[in-house]
């Protein structure tokens, strides 16, 4: 499911957020460990794979 973006609280983790609470990698970081937002990051590739591969929510579903 899309959420609003979070990252990982350590600063020794890499530095992307993630869009999806079912990203293996977002599932991997624990409770206290998430911060919302995504400054200083870069998009989760997972999470941007998971987004886009959706057929029926495609990205350019928005044009009129
Ligand atoms: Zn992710």
């Amino acid at each position: 499911m899309r959420v609003r973006p979070y990252h990982s609280a350590r600063s020794t983790a890499a530095h992307v957020y993630h869009e999806d609470d079912d990203c293996p990698a977002g599932r991997n970081l624990a409770w206290f460990d998430k911060v919302e937002g995504s400054e200083d990051c870069e998009p989760c590739p997972q999470c941007v794979r998971t987004v886009t591969s959706c057929l029926d929510h495609p990205a350019t579903a928005t044009v009129s």
